[in-house]
């Protein structure tokens, strides 16, 4: 198809109706990869003055549009073609599912008269998103486009967030539209709000805790309830404890944050309030609470509540109505609040002594670095430049991520995405693409391990198109959990599998397209901080920074994942 055909369409197609439809729901970015049917839904959506973001893989696409779904509270959409492309998107479907994202994934699709018939590209799309989304639908005639991307886009942001799909069959997209398609009604999310006595009991229980704990989940930046969360914690003094991506929720550098303690939080917390958060792996089902911890759930989604462990109180609704009401209860009984001094000075020897650990990982780092101090000198320096914590952090890999967590404190809300719930490797260039469209005028900074970027590096040329200026960093140790010096020496029939090429050169992708960037490949600490200052400072540039570390195992495990929240033993 010639460019021209695509772009001097004027006649009143399905794609003219769906791209309409899409603008009226405020949609301003979609990310996908065009092709037979859907260029033309593109290049209306661009004529509506949508932006497109064309990717280089569905997977980047689709992780893209979930993440943009989250930090901007808006439905993330993603357009793909038929078949393999759609196949490709539920990566991402499947990981907005699992992260409660809104997100909209809309597929081409073959002709309507053509299935069954093994059309082109043809496959079940609609059957094939359906387990991974909240709706998956397709309208049967050009009129009903805007009523099913309306059911769409309100599946995607009510209740419980999650993704959905729309499938667009070839001879709708380029159908002639009549002019009765009937315009979306505005939609506002409904407030869902908590029983009056699950607050007043939630109040009573957290009024008879000496030693209380609030777990935070994303839920409360999917809410925005981060103001309510900060007057809560403001008023009980109770410790919280966040879950990776919850980190900024309330600043990691406040008092009563238990992150570098959360082992003795959890084990000696009597009262254990959750907003939301699931009690899943990552919080090992709920089982490393103290055995008498009483708990309180407070989650928009009832089905969530009892899971892998029992409720007290359930406080289901929206979390910035359920915290208002529980702040306006607790507010009149203010007095009767214990004060969890003793409990607060508990963990915080805890942290001390957790913080001391972390130091002697530094200090126990060579030539080459090992992983604290490559990271901890990535910290010292985003914290003198950027001291606000105002940037958006993405980290991916396995001991990159671990030791990220560790040492790069979030002081913001929606400013941290890493691998999640899924553990998903392969996020990562999409989450840092996604981050600097939902927020321009920001640093991204990705951190990424050398096998994680490998999932998704070629789309570093679409961050070098769209002119954002990422700060890729790469921490290189040769391979997934570590590497070999040499492989040279190896008949490749015997090569290790964890093992990936010694001294590979990405920062040379930073000069796969044209464009002002900058690649780096450093060796120690100084030369790293160095990269790091000049990428910081060419605030319109995208830079790489290759940093290349020990690849031998690393001496200590990770331990926010340990044994029983991946092999089932509790
Ligand atoms: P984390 O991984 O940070 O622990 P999860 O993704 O496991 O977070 O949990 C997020 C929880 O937040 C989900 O159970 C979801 O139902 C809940 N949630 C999402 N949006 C809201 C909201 N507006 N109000 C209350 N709970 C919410
Ligand atoms: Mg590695």
């Amino acid at each position: 198809m010639s460019s021209s055909s695509i772009s001097t369409f004027s006649a009143n197609t399905g794609a003219t109706v769906l791209a309409a439809a899409l603008r009226q729901l405020q949609v301003e970015v979609i990310f996908g990869i065009v092709g037979i049917p859907v260029v033309e839904v593109a290049e209306a959506c661009i004529a509506e003055g949508i932006r497109f973001i064309g990717c280089r893989n569905e997977q980047t696409a689709s992780y893209a549009a979930g993440a943009y779904g989250y930090l901007t509270g808006k439905p993330g959409v993603c357009l793909v073609v038929s078949g393999p492309g759609v196949v490709h998107a539920l990566s991402g479907l499947y990981n907005a599912q699992a992260n409660c994202w809104p997100m909209i994934l809309i597929g081409g699709s073959c002709e309507s008269s053509q299935v069954g018939r093994g059309a082109f590209q043809e496959l079940d799309q609609v059957a094939a998103c359906r387990p991974y989304s909240k709706y998956s639908g397709r309208p049967l005639t050009i009129e009903a486009i805007p009523s099913v991307l309306d059911q769409a886009y309100r599946n995607s942001v009510s209740g419980r967030p999650g993704p959905t799909y729309v499938d667009f069959p070839a001879d709708l997209i380029r159908g002639l539209a009549s002019n009765n398609s009937s315009p979306l009604s505005s939609f506002k999310k409904p407030n869902s709000q908590a029983a009056h006595d699950s607050i007043q009991r939630a109040a009573e229980i957290l009024l008879s805790a000496k030693r209380p704990l609030i777990i935070v989940g994303k839920g409360v930046g999917l809410a925005h309830a981060e103001d309510e969360l900060a007057e809560l914690v403001a008023l009980t003094g109770a410790p919280f404890l966040p879950s990776p991506m919850a980190k900024g929720m309330i600043s990691d550098l406040h008092p009563l944050c238990a992150g570098a303690s959360r082992s003795q939080a959890l084990q000696h917390a009597d009262v254990v309030l959750v907003v939301g958060a699931r009690l899943n792996w990552m919080f090992q089902f709920g089982r490393r609470f103290n055995v008498n911890a009483k708990l309180l759930v407070a989650d928009i989604e009832p089905e969530e509540i009892n899971r892998n462990r029992a409720a007290e109180v359930a406080l289901v609704g929206d979390l910035k109505s359920t915290l208002k009401q529980l702040i306006q209860m607790l507010s009149l009984r203010k007095k009767e609040i214990i004060n969890p001094t003793p409990f607060v000075n508990m963990l915080a020897d805890g942290s001390k002594r957790n913080a001391e650990r972390t130091r002697l990982q530094i200090q126990q780092s060579g030539s080459p670095m090992n992983h604290y101090m490559a990271i901890s000198t990535i910290q010292d320096r985003l914290n003198a430049s950027l001291p606000s914590g105002d940037y958006v952090l993405v980290s991916e890999g396995a001991r990159t991520m671990d030791v990220t967590r560790v040492l790069v404190p979030s002081q913001l809300p929606r400013r941290r995405l890493d691998a999640g719930t899924l553990g998903a490797m392969g996020v990562g260039m999409g989450y840092a693409i996604a981050a600097q469209l939902a927020y321009p005028s920001k640093r991204v900074v990705a951190i990424f391990g050398d096998s994680a970027f490998g999932f998704s590096a070629m789309d570093v040329e679409t961050a070098i198109r769209y002119k954002l200026p990422l700060i890729i960093i790469v921490i290189n140790n040769g391979g997934i959990y570590h590497g070999l010096d040499d492989l040279s020496t190896l008949d490749p029939s015997k090569y290790p599998s964890f093992a990936l090429s010694p001294n590979t050169n990405y920062e040379l992708l930073s000069k796969i397209a044209p464009g002002s960037t900058s690649g780096y490949s450093v060796r120690s600490p100084a030369e790293l901080n160095t990269a790091l200052e000049k990428a910081l400072r060419h605030e319109a540039s995208l830079s790489i920074i290759n940093v290349h570390i020990d690849h031998r195992p690393a001496s200590q495990g990770l331990y926010w994942m340990d044994s029983s929240s991946t092999s089932g033993k509790l």
